[in-house]
């Protein structure tokens, strides 16, 4: 048996499948980065820059007054470069901050945080980066930090927009701390039934790729709180209205030519995959124990796509 592997030379990284469709998985923290990256996923389709924030215990405001602004840039550099590292090149889709008021009201400093009777519906996301530039800069310094450094496989996408108007603004903020939005991948999320509808708009904004957040899109389209226990029964990711918002809004990407993702949780669901791939997404994020199962369940669908056009040519 001359060519029996020896356990040395068993790949660590399981035999994924080949798809047309990339699989790529969410990171929660920085520090899981060498697991997900284990999995042999395509990319980071999700890291979320408050994950860091609520890391160091303070909000920003607080963190920046107590260390100084260059010393929060560099825990975001740190964190952000552990990801890049981790998946070089494979893509590093990093978001800027989406913390709820009540979630940062629990770190020092949190006092100071507005008191909101909805914070889901609040000061959160894009609205609050928008209202608080100066906040905002240093994340977007942090980002033009890392690239300058050489992870030039990180993106920049931008939580809970409703529309151009937010994406031009994002756009001219970024400029002015020095990412060139027309070399930089970079991107939004679709959250809010306003973005999905809106999503020629954004498009001609210049956007790369768009990424629904299924979690957000379905609280907001449904009218369902996604934390309450009450109504979790009517939290459905796969609403004939939630999937027909995403069912148009990837048909019209497609026609303008922009990436389209999906890094909520039901990513992670063989049906919502199922469906995704039918309707032609690019990239589908799953957290780190459904990586494997997914590429499986995308590359049948592909499968039968293809077989399916055969047959009926
Ligand atoms: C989402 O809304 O689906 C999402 C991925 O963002 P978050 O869960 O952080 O709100
Ligand atoms: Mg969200």
């Amino acid at each position: 048996q001359p060519h029996e592997p020896t356990e040395d030379a068993r790949p660590t990284t399981p035999v994924k499948p080949m798809t047309a469709t990339e699989v790529k998985v969410n990171v929660s923290i920085p520090e899981a980065a060498d697991r997900a990256a284990a999995t042999g996923a395509d990319g980071v389709g999700l890291l979320r820059m408050e994950h860091m924030v609520l890391s160091l215990g303070k909000t920003p405001e607080q963190y920046i007054a107590d260390n100084g602004e260059r010393a929060y840039i560099d825990e975001l550099v740190d964190d952000m470069r552990t990801a890049a590292e981790e998946f070089y090149p494979r893509p590093v889709r990093i978001r800027t901050l989406d913390a709820p008021t009540d979630e940062f009201r629990q770190l020092e400093g949190g006092e100071d945080e507005p008191h909101e009777h909805n914070p889901m519906l609040g000061y959160r996301g894009i609205r609050r980066s928008l209202d608080a530039p100066e906040i905002f800069k240093h994340e977007l310094d942090a980002f033009r930090r890392i690239y300058e450094m050489g992870y030039d496989n990180v993106e920049l996408m931008l939580p809970l927009v409703n529309d151009a108007e937010e994406v031009i603004q994002a756009r001219e903020l970024m400029k002015r701390a020095g990412i060139d939005p027309s070399t930089q991948e970079w991107g939004i999320m679709i959250e809010t039934p306003a973005a999905a509808l809106e999503i020629e708009e954004i498009a001609e904004a210049g956007v790369d790729f768009v990424s629904f957040g299924t979690n957000d899109l379905t609280q907001y389209t449904l009218a369902v709180d996604r934390n309450n226990e009450h109504v979790a029964d009517q939290f459905d990711e796969l609403h004939p209205a939630v999937l027909s918002l995403i069912d148009n809004t990837i048909e019209t990407c497609r026609d303008l030519g922009v990436k389209t993702s999906i890094c909520g949780q039901a990513g992670s669901k063989p049906k919502m995959v199922q469906f995704l791939v039918e309707a032609g997404i690019s990239s589908i994020s799953a957290n780190i124990d459904a990586v494997q199962d997914v590429q499986h369940e995308v590359k049948r669908v592909e499968q039968r796509l293809i077989l399916d056009s055969v047959r009926s040519s």
